[in-house]
């Protein structure tokens, strides 16, 4: 504890900056806490407000052709790609916060508050080409009407998804979420990170030594646990996505801390 204080204090007076570790990732926004759930705004605020990152969030299309924050296909016992807009916000239907299920607009005009945030995109889709062309067409129509193109990182575990995201938007990142193609496989469709289960990691480390020497990004998902957390820290993964960023954020400025070379102290 006392060397930890003490690098601390040394660093601060140096005017040196601790090293950052990986970036923190808000799954589904931060939402266990007060007034929060799940992909609400609230949620993507309260990640804002903690200094994430990034906020995660998922995007599904209704029968009316309109973008939706919501993690399953189904919302309140509705199938989202056959219900209307107007019947998915019906004033009975609300988060466990009491907020109705957001628009895409809306969250993104809400992560205007938060202009360093990065918007961690991920598209729900079933692969079906017709579903992913008018959702992915209109998800980029939002996204540069709201101008926010230089924060968004595309996921999804859609290849199709994915692939047709690089197309459009090349300056963005665009991670896959399948877990099972090696991060060359990916390079080959311009595809830019990998962002796979942290088990994938513990069983494959050499995806992420692989997928670093080609110059992509490693995101690992859903990292809630200490020892997973530690875990990835220690194979050095770009970005952790988890359900207690308070925490990984807590966790991986003390290994950085810990980790400083004695020769520096
Ligand atoms: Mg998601």
């Amino acid at each position: 504890m006392l060397l930890i204080l003490f690098a601390g204090c040394l660093l601060v007076a140096c005017g040196k900056e601790v090293a950052p570790g990986p970036q923190v990732v808000a799954h589904r926004g931060y939402w266990k806490t007060e007034g929060s759930a799940q992909n609400s705004i609230a949620s993507l605020l309260k990640a804002g407000e903690i200094g994430v990152y990034g906020s995660e969030f998922d995007v599904n299309l209704t029968a009316d052709d309109e973008l939706v924050v919501n993690h399953d296909f189904t919302y309140k016992g509705l199938v989202i790609r056959k219900s209307t807009l107007a019947e998915l916000r019906n004033d009975t239907l609300r988060l466990a916060n009491g907020e109705l299920i957001p628009t895409l607009d809306e969250y993104l005009e809400a992560s205007l508050q938060y202009p360093e945030m990065k918007l961690v995109f991920e598209l729900k889709s079933k692969g079906d080409p017709e579903y992913e062309a008018t959702a992915i067409r209109k998800s980029i129509e939002a996204i540069k009407r709201h101008g926010v193109q230089k924060r968004v990182e595309f996921i999804s575990f859609s290849l199709s998804a994915c692939r047709e995201f690089a197309r459009q938007m090349p300056r963005n990142r665009v991670e896959y979420l399948g877990g099972e193609m090696a991060p060359d496989e990916l390079k080959k469709l311009d595809i830019s990170g990998i962002d796979y289960h942290h088990s994938v990691f513990l069983s494959r480390p050499e995806w992420v030594v692989e997928a670093h020497n080609k110059g992509m990004v490693v995101n690992a998902w859903t990292v809630d646990e200490d020892k997973d957390i530690e875990r990835m820290l220690l194979l050095g993964v770009d970005q952790i996505t988890t359900n207690n960023p308070e925490r990984v954020m807590e966790l991986a400025e003390e290994f950085e801390v810990r980790d400083i070379p004695s020769s520096e102290l």
